[in-house]
């Protein structure tokens, strides 16, 4: 039985977190995956932390896995492939891809259209190519699982030009974990993915919902940026475009200060007022907060119209999927939601799954096949 090492690197601004699995061949094309280890290293560059850089904290990283009582590797050789995950895939990447230099320079192009986050995923990769650099790489991205959206669900409604000269268009996100849901939905529903309808919701801080048709990603609520759709932490999801240049000319301030409100102080937190976390919003909303309360009522009531709306769009549903922080823990909410949509699901006998999510084990499988094959 062959068994090889497979290390997911997701490399943010400030933080890498990590996690070593081992798969054990079982035939052909499948293997069985095994978590071994996983750790976070944080504050990389602040300054009052010894690790100034991402070079250093990939150090750190295979030092953890080398070193010390819980040592999972003798030798950093064992390391069969390292998979990272990659926020912004752009139009180019389709699927998860073997890191080359062309793929390194595609990457690049697509900082722009990600700017908080490709920069720190490509210093991850950098880093390993430095210290690894036998070892292959792999980028798995988040945008690839939506890229078979049809035209008509990822064009807006603005000058064509602008698709054409600068790829504005939506892309989606949290595509990884959205696609590990819809095949663990697969298997416990004992159905082919290819026969299934699905829409999977990804409640977490960021929050999207997928129309999953016959295992491809048809729809999507996030867009050009991970702003739109739902109601989120902090972002604010679909609003009025118009509102934007309306708040620019109200506070007199720059479309800078503008991003930073609907990204950092909408959503959960801005109608509140308390707090991005659902739990405090629950809590003051059973005590009677009425900005608690009505956070509450939005963000339930904006998934239930994306549900209404991607039934719509596949004609119909077999499943529907919630995962991440919210998803997986807040009953209250998925009752909502639910409960409004009790009649059409329990007639159409639509089944209601709570599916933990793992984006690392997903992105550990894709580095393995795309090796493999
Ligand atoms: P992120 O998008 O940052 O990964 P999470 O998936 O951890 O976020 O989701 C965070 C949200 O999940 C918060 O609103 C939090 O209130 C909610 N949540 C509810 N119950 C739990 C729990 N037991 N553990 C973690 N988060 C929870």
């Amino acid at each position: 039985m062959i068994s090889r090492k497979i290390l997911v690197i997701n490399s943010g601004s400030s933080s890498i977190k990590y996690r070593l699995f081992n798969a054990v061949k079982n035939g052909d094309h499948g293997a069985s995956f095994r978590l071994l280890t996983k750790g976070l290293i944080e504050k990389i560059g602040h300054k009052d932390s010894n690790v100034h850089d991402h070079r250093e904290g990939i150090q750190l990283v295979l030092q953890n896995l080398t070193s010390g009582r819980d040592a999972k590797i003798k030798d950093l050789k064992e390391i069969w492939v390292v998979g990272h995950r990659i926020v912004h895939g752009g139009v180019e990447f389709k699927k998860p891809t073997l890191i080359t230099s062309e793929v390194m320079a595609k990457i690049r192009e697509c900082f722009e259209l990600a700017p908080l986050h490709n920069p720190a995923n490509y210093a991850g990769v950098e880093a390993c190519q430095a210290i690894l650099p036998d070892t292959r790489q792999v980028a798995v991205f988040d945008t690839a699982f939506h890229q078979t959206l049809p035209e008509h669900a990822y064009i807006y409604g603005l000058p064509y030009e602008y698709y054409e000269k600068y790829n504005l268009r939506k892309y989606g996100f949290h595509g990884t974990s959205h696609q590990y849901v819809a095949h663990e939905a697969a298997r416990i529903l004992e159905k082919p993915l290819r026969k299934l309808r699905l829409i999977t919701c990804h409640l977490g801080n960021g929050c999207s919902i997928t129309a999953v048709k016959h295992g491809q990603s048809v729809d999507t609520s996030m867009g050009f940026t991970p702003l739109e759709g739902l109601v989120m932490g902090t972002r604010c999801g679909d609003i009025d475009p118009a509102s934007v240049i309306f708040l620019a000319g109200k506070e007199k301030t720059s479309l800078e200060e503008i991003d930073r409100v609907l990204n950092y102080k909408s959503g959960l937190k801005g109608i509140s007022g308390l707090s991005n976390d659902m739990r405090e919003i629950w809590n003051a909303a059973k005590e009677g907060h009425h900005r608690a309360k009505l956070a509450f009522d939005i963000f339930t009531y904006r998934i239930k119209k994306y549900i209404g709306s991607y039934i719509a769009a596949m004609g119909g549903v077999d499943a529907i999927v919630f995962t991440a922080g919210i998803g997986e823990n807040e009953a209250h909410v998925r009752q909502r939601i639910t409960k409004g949509l009790f009649e059409f699901l329990s007639k159409k006998k639509v089944k209601v799954l709570v599916i933990p999510t793992n984006e690392e084990l997903m992105i550990a499988k894709q580095a393995f096949h795309v090796v493999n094959s």
